[in-house]
């Protein structure tokens, strides 16, 4: 039975009292064959579909990391500031070890159903009058006054714990030549690095993957090398103006030969629908950036045909329905005696 990231990669994870971990069995998220996309682009694309992870998303994998040592090290509370899935993450991880949760969202500015999450989760939600990189400030300046312990990616367990992701891939089908993953703060595509690179050492795998990094052309800070003071993005989970992993993010992208670029929320909203329609894969819009990066580097040229390619699909599409509900859709009506449907039907056969 899998035993969630800490036990299974044990020998890469800086813990070692087992009877003290708190998991939820994170990790082991599929890694889906993409057939139709695939032929249509001309490369070989899986997606590592990380939201299906216990709270929908890959902070998962971050988080049992950084409660299970919040729990060693005797915290007295948690505190983080979220675009959603870190709060929905470290509510749940926190409810499980009994520490009380205090998750800041910037107001109005999440996805109903990361919301929904941190409400159920029980935690202790603040909606600040600011966006993701003001709350930043805030739980950095309470966590200091107060003595909370930041479970933000800046809490280097965290990108320790989402490494696992690498692991991962490289177990089912070694090391891929592209890695394509959305960009927000900037600590996944560090983590994936770090475990691409870990592995590469322990001869594991013997080539490394291009980290190609994408943020959206509303909050592009690393793109455009400078602070965005009012990132907008209808990706609300890279809707980020100041990355804290900002260097080790250029540094990723440098050496492992890839980059980072951005994507427009036209690209980000196409993408989404075309893995939906196409693979039966549900993603959020932010992760749907992987694979609008794909499309636009495949498009350029830049990807040679054949590759082996992996997009990281970073959190699950039914924690941010209104996203969905807001593009054109289409339902129909039929009577409950067939008319409408009959129609339709006799027009399809
Ligand atoms: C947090 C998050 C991101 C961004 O990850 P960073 O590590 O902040 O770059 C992307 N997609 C989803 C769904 C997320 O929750």
């Amino acid at each position: 039975m899998w035993r969630g990231i800490i036990e299974e990669y044990m020998e890469y994870m800086p813990i070692s009292d087992k009877s003290r971990i708190i998991t939820m069995l994170e990790g082991n998220t599929p890694l889906i064959y993409a057939a139709n996309i695939s032929k249509d682009l001309g490369v070989e694309l899986y997606f590592k579909y990380d939201g299906l992870n216990p709270t929908g998303s890959f902070k998962d994998r971050g988080m049992t990391l950084a409660i299970s040592k919040a729990v060693e090290e005797g915290a007295k509370a948690v505190v983080c500031a979220s675009t959603g899935n870190t709060s929905a993450s470290c509510a749940a991880y926190a409810a499980k070890a009994g520490f009380k949760a205090i998750v800041l969202i910037p107001d109005g500015k999440i996805a109903k159903g990361k919301l929904a999450q941190a409400v159920a989760y029980g935690a202790n939600i603040f909606a600040v009058d600011g966006n993701f990189d003001a709350a930043l400030r805030l739980v950095k300046e309470m966590a200091s006054r107060f003595g909370l312990t930041i479970v933000n990616s800046l809490n280097p367990y965290r990108l320790i714990g989402q490494k696992s992701g690498a692991f991962e891939i490289c177990d089912v089908i070694g090391c891929p030549e592209y890695v394509f993953i959305p960009v927000g703060n900037a600590g996944n595509i560090s983590a994936y690095w770090m475990g691409f690179k870990e592995y590469y050492e322990n001869g594991r795998i013997d080539t490394l993957p291009h980290m190609m990094g994408f943020q959206a052309a509303g909050a592009a800070p690393i793109v455009e090398g400078r602070v965005i003071e009012n990132p907008e993005t209808i990706a609300t989970a890279i809707r980020i103006g100041n990355p804290v992993s900002w260097d080790k993010a250029v540094n990723a992208a440098r050496e492992s030969g890839g980059e980072i670029d951005k994507v427009t929320d036209e690209e980000i909203l196409s993408a989404y629908r075309y893995m939906a329609s196409s693979e039966g894969i549900f993603a959020e819009p932010a992760s749907s950036a992987s694979l609008a990066g794909l499309i636009k580097k495949a498009e350029n040229g830049v990807i040679p045909k054949n590759s082996k390619v992996v997009c990281i699909l970073t959190g699950n599409g039914l924690k941010d329905p209104d996203t969905v509900m807001g593009l054109q859709i289409d339902i129909k009506h039929t009577s409950d005696n067939g008319e409408g449907i009959i129609e339709y039907l006799e027009g399809i056969a």
